[in-house]
């Protein structure tokens, strides 16, 4: 392809630092391992960035070269400065992709996005996760089947407090007996957002095949489309001149 994705994988990389049990399972970094999965594709042009990089991994020069940004955050959501964020919220108003992970859901980035506490129920007991796919028109869902299944996960439950999503992809069920949205689309000015609950740090979710499939499926969904001639949507100008002769009053 002439035009590749340009993807920037962003991880706040604190656990695979302090934990070795971790460091262990993501050798590579949760970024690391994300995006090797993409890299298999030759659409897209992938690079990394973490938490403690020169200007926390996201200087303006990557993020204005970037059409998809991956999160992945949990423990040092309150570290992202929010003038990364005033600067991430501006580029997906602006058509960049965003694609939200896991723990993502409490990142301050995925909260001014939503408007919402984007809270939710947990569990850490290492139970299975059944993964129903409930927009089977949609291009996040090519190449899967009516569900797919993760041996060991962290337990996300409803109530999920987001916004109704603009689309809902997946539903989660697990053993225990909840269930949870874990797969939504929302669009925000002329960007797309993607939140995606699979991927806890201490189980390897991110080598599956069926999780790299949808990643990759979401990047190619979130990436921008050309529009030409667009106004700037940061603008409400007055339209003066109407498009074709109105004539008023009598
Ligand atoms: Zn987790």
């Amino acid at each position: 392809m002439s035009n590749p994705i340009r993807v920037t994988v962003w991880n706040e990389g604190r656990h695979e630092k302090r934990s070795p049990e971790i460091a262990a399972v993501y050798p590579q970094g949760i970024h690391g391992a994300i995006a090797e999965g993409l890299k298999a594709h030759s659409d897209f042009e992938v690079r990394t960035a973490t938490l403690d990089d020169p200007a926390n991994g996201l200087p303006d020069d990557v993020l204005h070269t970037t059409d998809v940004l991956i999160w992945w955050g949990h423990m040092a959501h309150r570290d992202v400065p929010d003038e990364l964020v005033d600067r991430v919220q501006a580029r997906v108003l602006d058509g960049m992709g965003l694609i939200v992970l896991h723990s993502g859901h409490f990142s301050k980035i995925f909260r001014r996005l939503m408007g919402t506490n984007c809270s939710l129920i947990w569990r850490e007991i290492g139970e299975k996760e059944r993964v129903w796919v409930t927009a089977p028109g949609h291009p996040i869902v090519e190449g899967l089947g009516p569900y797919f299944e993760i041996p060991h996960t962290e337990m996300y439950g409803e109530f999920f407090d987001i916004p109704q999503p603009d689309e809902l992809i997946f539903i989660s069920w697990y053993p225990g007996g909840e269930v949870f949205r874990s797969g939504c689309a929302f669009y925000r000015g002329r960007g797309k957002v993607f939140y995606f609950s699979p991927g806890h740090e201490t189980f390897p979710i991110y080598y599956q095949p069926e999780v790299r499939l949808v990643l990759a499926n979401a990047v190619r969904w979130a990436a921008p489309v050309k529009v030409v001639g667009f106004r700037d949507l940061r603008q409400a100008p007055n339209a003066k001149t109407p498009l074709e002769p109105v004539t008023v009053g009598a």
